[in-house]
């Protein structure tokens, strides 16, 4: 399927590794030209040269924090208008209900809910005028049903949710399809991560706290970036014009739910 994007320009945020450059190589192989973003410079710069290489987009690599105001500064200099937008950035840490104060909360705010919203409002009045514009932002599971230990990122990724189950409604008018892509587990560097923390907890190897892990998913695996990025496209596509303010999961069918 032609995804009618061929030309358009995306800024693909934390996408030198797993979900975010999942999604930046899923675009360019449709012939987006990237802005990418990371705060590694050497594995991003890398990341860039492999995708220019394969699909001969333009790539521009900007290498920067993208969850503080200078960092997102220094990236929307680099992007001007774009017409795609994927927010992304790491994940809260996980832990207990009990371990966490104000200021955690705030970073994770800043990190999963204001990043996103200030990326939004910089860049979506500019799609809006130009009259076509897609955003996906990659949010989790956790928004349909509580991940326990990750109630920082519970909390954070519901107030992003709730900003754009309204913004989306206003924006469509105008062409910008707006979405949420929400992963279950991926075999990411997260992933890993999150592994090693459940094997600590369980007294247990990383590779068994995996096995268990994927014995409480119904396809039986970690989902891939490949898989993920695959679905970021189809949302930036031309044929996801009438797809608004949804949150699309992509979990193996984790999340036990009827709808
Ligand atoms: P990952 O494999 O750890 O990759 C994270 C990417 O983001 C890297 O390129 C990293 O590069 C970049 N990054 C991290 N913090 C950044 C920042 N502040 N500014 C700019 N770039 C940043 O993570 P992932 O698995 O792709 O996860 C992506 C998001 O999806 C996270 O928010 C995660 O919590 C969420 N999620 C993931 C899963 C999963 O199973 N993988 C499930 C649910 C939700 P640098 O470190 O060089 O900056």
């Amino acid at each position: 399927m032609d995804l009618g994007i061929s030309g358009k320009r995306a800024l693909v945020c934390a996408s030198s590794k797993g979900l975010g450059r999942g999604c930046a190589e899923a675009l360019a192989a449709e012939g987006v030209h990237l802005v990418m973003n990371a705060r590694g410079a050497e594995a991003l710069e890398a990341a860039a040269a492999d995708i220019r290489a394969a699909y001969g987009v333009e790539v521009v690599a900007v290498a920067a924090d993208i969850t503080t105001e200078e960092g997102r500064a220094k990236v929307l200099a680099a992007a001007g208008d774009v017409d795609i937008l994927v927010t992304n950035a790491g994940g809260p840490p996980p832990g207990m209900w009990t371990d966490w104060d104000r200021a955690d909360f705030i970073a994770a705010l800043d990190a999963n809910m204001l990043t996103p919203i200030a990326l939004i409002k910089a860049l979506v009045p500019g799609m809006m005028a130009r009259g076509w514009g897609r955003v996906v932002n990659i949010t989790s599971q956790s928004v349909k049903a509580p991940l326990a230990v990750l109630g920082l990122s519970n909390a954070a990724r519901t107030g992003l949710t709730g900003y754009v189950a309204g913004t989306a409604r206003q924006v469509a008018g105008q062409g910008v399809i707006m979405n949420n892509l929400l992963p279950g587990i991926h075999d990411t560097d997260r992933a890993t991560a999150l592994d090693g923390g459940a094997a600590k907890a369980q007294g247990v190897s990383v590779a068994e706290a995996r096995k268990r892990r994927e014995a409480t998913i119904p396809a039986g695996r970690y989902g891939t970036s490949a898989e993920f990025g695959a679905t970021c496209a189809f949302l930036c596509s031309q044929h996801a014009g009438f797809m608004v303010g949804q949150n699309v999961l992509l979990d193996g069918g984790a999340v036990n739910v009827t709808i």
